[in-house]
């Protein structure tokens, strides 16, 4: 008698599902990335009990038609490459087909969807994975997905979710990065039916000063560099007007929010001198380089990236960031010295 034999896809989905949704904000993370790769320029996210209860997010992207919202719960499922060549390349913020499989199988799913061209929407919800309700629905263009009761059917990670305090800290963060980094799209936010902001236009002004304070965007020197190897654009903060505690820093690789040590330590180096004890530098940066020349495809919720040649990204990153924050008039205002 043989001892192995393959393990059902619903199990397969809700063992693998630990490693992509990891609380509710992750949820929020891959939902958001759904949406603008469908080329939404609107997208309203609600949610309940620090996600807990409920994660909605409202798209007016390009919608599925019948087949492909039955398809896109399904593992490994994707419309964003075909072929094992174009992971060198990617161009979508999704590609490994994974996300929506995960969630649906760790609650109670819901989607509502309609492309340009369909008459009608479609509803499907699932139950921990498994085919509950399909029926024909009235819907505007796009996507809802809504995700009830996450981890209903998996005891130990619901346990180990931190207070609504903590989970919604870390949604508002996840959601955030994205608001910063998508001025076009319009981005709306209820937490528990509250709105707590509703971006119409694309300042980016207005969103740092929201996120960050009432005149924050001023305090920031902006940064723009463009060669054939790498662009660089966005702001850092002024040295003499940095905050005693740790600042925001947010790093977007083409557009995709990342965590990366060189290029922090490659900030800090930057200012050098001109940091105090315990400082660090506000930064909100987004380089674009090749698509060729980084892997996304280092963990599944895709927030490492490997570069093909780190030091080359250092050595064009550093002397932007040092000109552009040493080149400024950082003494303190002397008002009226005399
Ligand atoms: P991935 O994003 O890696 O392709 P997902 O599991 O997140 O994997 O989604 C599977 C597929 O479902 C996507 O490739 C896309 O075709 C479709 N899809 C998901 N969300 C949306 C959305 N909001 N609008 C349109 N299509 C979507
Ligand atoms: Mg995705």
């Amino acid at each position: 008698m043989p001892r192995i034999s393959k393990l059902p896809e619903a199990v397969a989905n809700r063992i693998s599902a630990g490693e992509v949704v990891q609380r509710p904000a992750s949820v929020v993370k891959e939902l958001i990335e759904n949406a603008i790769d469908a080329g939404a320029t609107k997208i309203t996210l609600s949610v309940k009990e620090a996600g807990r209860e409920l994660v909605q997010i409202i798209d007016n992207g390009h919608g599925m038609d019948e087949t492909d919202a039955l398809r896109c719960i399904e593992r490994f499922a994707t419309s964003k490459i075909s072929r094992a060549e174009e992971l060198e390349h990617l161009e979508t913020l999704g590609f490994r087909g994974e996300a929506l499989a995960s969630i649906a199988s760790v609650s109670h799913f819901e989607l509502k969807t309609r492309t340009e061209s369909a008459e009608t929407g479609i509803l499907l919800r699932y139950d921990g994975g498994e085919l509950a309700d399909r029926s024909p629905v009235a819907a505007d263009r796009g996507t809802t997905v809504s995700v009830r009761n996450l981890f209903f059917n998996v005891p130990a990670r619901r346990k180990f979710l931190k207070t609504n305090a903590t989970e919604f800290k870390h949604i508002y963060e996840a959601l955030k990065a994205q608001v910063l980094a998508y001025p076009e799209i319009q981005w709306q936010f209820y937490n528990d039916d509250d709105e707590l902001f509703h971006f119409r236009s694309s300042d980016m002004h207005e969103r740092l000063d929201f996120f960050f304070g009432q005149g924050f965007a001023d305090t920031l020197i902006e940064v723009r560099e463009d060669n054939d190897f790498l662009s660089l654009y966005g702001y850092v903060g002024k040295p003499g007007m940095l905050k005693r505690q740790k600042n925001d820093q947010l790093f977007y690789i083409n557009r995709r929010i990342v965590q990366n040590r060189m290029l922090s330590q490659a900030l800090q180096q930057a200012y050098g001198e001109l940091l105090m004890e315990r400082q660090a530098p506000f930064a909100l940066l987004f380089l674009g380089l090749d698509t060729r020349r980084v892997d996304v495809n280092v963990h599944p919720a895709k927030l490492e990236v490997k570069f093909e040649d780190d030091r080359s990204v250092r050595n064009m990153f550093y002397p932007v960031v040092k000109r552009a924050v040493q080149m400024q008039d950082f003494s303190p205002d002397v008002g009226g010295a005399g």
